[in-house]
């Protein structure tokens, strides 16, 4: 079940910083691999394109996301390490449900983290790939698009 924030205990734990991932243990990968299935699956009537760990129960810093129409990827301790210019846009999040948020984001953002196999990778990714990857970075800082927004539309 995806955490979402009309269950208290659920809204503290998603309004927490996530811990670093110390090691990409046998643990870590059953997380990443859940989030992979959770990625095939329809929630409330639709697939993700990314989600974070901690929307799982998980609070661990851990995100999947679609780079592509082909690829999920998953990055361990990932940083947002810059960002440029920015987009103002219609936002949900699956933690958030029936609601959407006007949500300014960079245009363009690098991330880097590593991949299950401990090396780093950086990401670079312009328009949704930006947004996807500041609204799951976000969410490993307990930051949720309700605190962002510029609006909320409903
Ligand atoms: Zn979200």
């Amino acid at each position: 079940m995806i955490k979402e924030i009309l269950d208290p205990v659920a809204d503290r734990l998603l309004r927490q910083p996530s811990q670093p991932v110390k090691a990409i243990d046998g643990v870590v990968r059953e997380v990443a691999e859940f989030l992979e299935h959770q990625m095939t699956l329809e929630h409330s009537g639709r697939k993700s394109d990314g989600f974070a760990a901690v929307q799982f129960g998980e609070p661990i810093r851990l995100i999947i996301f679609k780079r592509d129409t082909l690829t999920n990827l998953v990055l361990v301790n990932p940083k947002i390490i810059s960002e440029k210019s920015s987009v103002t846009k219609l936002e949900e999040c699956f933690s958030l449900p029936d609601h959407a948020f006007i949500v300014t984001r960079p245009k363009m953002v690098k991330c880097l983290g590593l991949n299950l196999n401990g090396e780093a990778v950086m990401i670079k990714g312009r328009d949704s790939l930006a947004r996807l990857l500041k609204h799951e970075v976000d969410h490993l800082d307990g930051i949720l698009i309700d605190k962002i927004a510029e609006r909320r539309l409903y």
